[in-house]
């Protein structure tokens, strides 16, 4: 049994669901914190399941060369290793492995790259990227694809666009013969977490799996779960190219489709037209996931045009660099003339963070190097994004999604 989307409302083109996966249930439209190596940098698990996080993301490409599968798989996979119940996605390493390699070599097998560590040359194909995602075993892993640049001439992106097809058929193919071989599933290959407990015991099948929507529906054992492999549709931003690249993924057949190939230095209308125009082709009772986007402005908008989950390090990664957002507007909290701020940091905000401390404070711990000025602005941001989908969610249940984008975000402020 792979996830599958119950969608419970549908307003205008955004759609309320719920994703339920062999680690819980999700609520959609989700915004998916990234943890890179097994870790949303500066802060922990406690925190993110405080904050109510329901899904994590993890990058193959890192986590392949550093602790590498082996030996995350022995530990129980994700889950047992980096302790966290709930649910993750991996993505493929296609993005990684183009956005950090210049030095690169692509054929029809698959990539050859530079590790960006110690500059050792490693190898990714559909087969042994998908390999790596199941022995690292999140829920939701992703078909090993190629990111296509931009700006690219259009017959390169339909050479790249065509590849990714053959290579989503390849992963799929290796999914199909080896999905039983996840670390926690029911087949006798069970693993342990970090701390030597079975990692059967920390995933147990959801409640929700035998949820009154599906009545009379067996209740799923372990042995029937298993992890889902996402298509992604390609096609740089050429609109004929990402229909034929939609056409050719639904045609392989995958429970999940994600619009990848975006935010790769485009103009932002241009992410947003090809959203809209990608996802107007995707199948309506399948999650959709725009990966690698946005600004809070753009995950409320890209929900509104019917997008299930996003991620992106924006939050976190601008936490890090004392960039801050918030129901005003964006706040560089480095700024000399939060030195005397007693007010918190968004008044509209009710984190742990903007309830207790001052911006003077935050913008001290900044000025001073602290690695508390790391937690703090981190645990705020992902509050705010996560807030930020919490209130879009609600705005589709009362059917006023597209009244929520002027009344909760008015823009960044300069
Ligand atoms: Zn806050």
């Amino acid at each position: 049994m792979s996830v599958s989307l119950q969608i419970e409302k549908v307003s205008g083109r955004a759609r309320l669901g719920r994703l339920l996966t062999p680690h819980g249930e999700i609520e959609t439209p989700v915004f998916m914190p990234v943890g890179t190596v097994a870790s949303v940098k500066g802060i922990s698990q406690e925190m993110l399941e405080e904050l109510g996080a329901q899904i994590v993301l993890g990058n193959t490409y890192h986590l392949y060369l550093r602790p590498g599968v082996e030996t995350v798989r022995k530990l129980g996979g994700l889950h047992g290793f980096m302790s966290w119940n709930r649910a993750i996605l991996t993505d493929s390493g296609g993005f990684q492995v183009f956005s950090l390699n210049e030095l690169r070599k692509v054929t029809e097998e698959g990539v050859t790259f530079r590790s960006h560590l110690d500059g050792s040359t490693h190898f990714f194909s559909p087969e042994s990227a998908t390999a790596a995602q199941i022995g690292l075993g999140a829920d939701i892993i992703m078909a090993f694809d190629e990111c296509t640049e931009y700006p690219a001439e259009q017959e390169r992106v339909r050479e790249s666009m065509e590849l990714t097809a053959r290579w989503a058929a390849r992963s799929k193919k290796y999914f199909e013969e080896h999905k039983g071989e996840v670390p926690w599933s029911g087949n006798g290959h069970v693993g342990t977490d970090a701390l030597g407990r079975p990692a059967q015991q920390s995933c147990a099948p959801p409640a929700s799996w035998r949820s009154p929507a599906q009545p009379g529906a067996a209740v799923p054992t372990y042995s029937d779960q298993t992890q889902s492999l996402f298509g992604i549709v390609q096609g740089g931003m050429d609109r004929g190219l990402r229909k034929e690249s939609a056409e050719r993924t639904i045609e392989i057949g995958f429970p999940g489709y994600a619009v990848g190939g975006l935010s790769v230095g485009e103009p932002r209308e241009l992410t947003r037209e090809m959203v809209e125009w990608t996802v107007g082709h995707l199948p309506a009772d399948k999650p959709r996931y725009v990966m690698g986007v946005g600004t809070p402005e753009e995950i409320v908008e890209y929900a509104n045009l019917g997008v299930d989950m996003m991620d992106c390090v924006l939050p976190t990664r601008a936490a890090r660099h004392g960039l801050l957002f918030t129901s005003e507007g964006k706040v560089s909290i480095k700024q000399a003339r939060y030195a005397q701020d007693a007010g918190p940091l968004d008044p509209n905000c009710s984190c742990g963070v903007c309830r207790r401390y001052s911006r003077a404070y935050l913008r001290h711990l900044y000025a001073s190097n602290e690695v508390l000025a790391q937690v703090l602005n981190t645990i705020h941001n992902l509050s705010f994004y996560l807030d930020t989908m919490r209130r879009v969610r609600h705005s589709i249940s009362l059917g006023e999604e597209s009244r929520f984008l002027s009344s909760v975000w008015s823009g960044p402020k300069p």
